[in-house]
């Protein structure tokens, strides 16, 4: 596969995944947030899809970054710069990451970096962080897509035990508990995106 079919057949996976997923993202967010996370995502990811041609003819690491400033500007909430300010610095890490296992988690660690920067959060303050953390653990100790999905799952299955401190779930504090974090699902949703292209499936 080319870098550009690599970039199509992952926007149009993450795409079509967002939105299957866009009700199923918004009920969580009514339920410890506004209740917008669904539509954000779903915005955002159709307007990756549009100018898809556009970023798959970029060079690997000039797509990421594209793709990222591209949800930057279309989403409105905290996830659209969160998720793009990701993009951004993984799109910069591309270019000295070798296409494997390792590789992605270079990337993801880029990543991580820039969503803790960008959202002055951490692990355990139940967002995004939660799902995308464990899938970097997993990749760094040497697993491949089954480890990485099978980690997201349980990075986003834990975040319904947490009180949530940052983002708007946090304005619950106590009654944010018992519930999974939107992020934290729409990121488990990308990963099995990227595991799928991956595994060629
Ligand atoms: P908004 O909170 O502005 O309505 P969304 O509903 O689209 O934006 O996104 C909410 C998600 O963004 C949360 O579920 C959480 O995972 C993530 N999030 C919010 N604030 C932060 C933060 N400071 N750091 C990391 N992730 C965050
Ligand atoms: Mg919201």
């Amino acid at each position: 596969m080319t870098d550009a079919d690599l970039i199509a057949a992952l926007i149009a996976r993450a795409e079509a995944a967002i939105a299957a997923h866009a009700g199923e993202l918004t009920a969580l967010d009514q339920a410890v947030g506004d209740g917008d996370h669904g539509l954000n995502m779903a915005r955002g990811f159709k307007a990756l899809a549009e100018a898809a041609p556009e970023i798959a003819a970029l060079p690997f690491g000039a797509a990421l970054q594209k793709a990222g400033m591209t949800l930057v500007m279309k989403v409105g909430g905290a996830s659209g710069p969160l998720y793009g300010s990701a993009l951004m610095a993984m799109g910069k890490a591309a270019e000295a990451a070798p296409r494997d296992a390792g590789g992605a988690a270079a990337l993801l660690a880029a990543g991580i970096a820039a969503v803790k920067a960008r959202g002055k959060s951490d692990v355990g303050a139940k967002t995004m962080l939660d799902a995308l953390a464990p899938v970097h653990a997993a990749l760094a100790a040497g697993g491949g897509a089954a480890e990485a999905r099978a980690a997201a799952a349980a990075g986003l299955e834990a975040t319904r035990a947490m009180r949530a401190t940052k983002g708007r779930a946090a304005f619950l504090g106590e009654r944010s508990i018992g519930h999974l974090d939107p992020g934290a699902r729409s990121s488990a949703l990308l990963v099995d995106v990227v595991c799928d292209v991956a595994e060629g499936l």
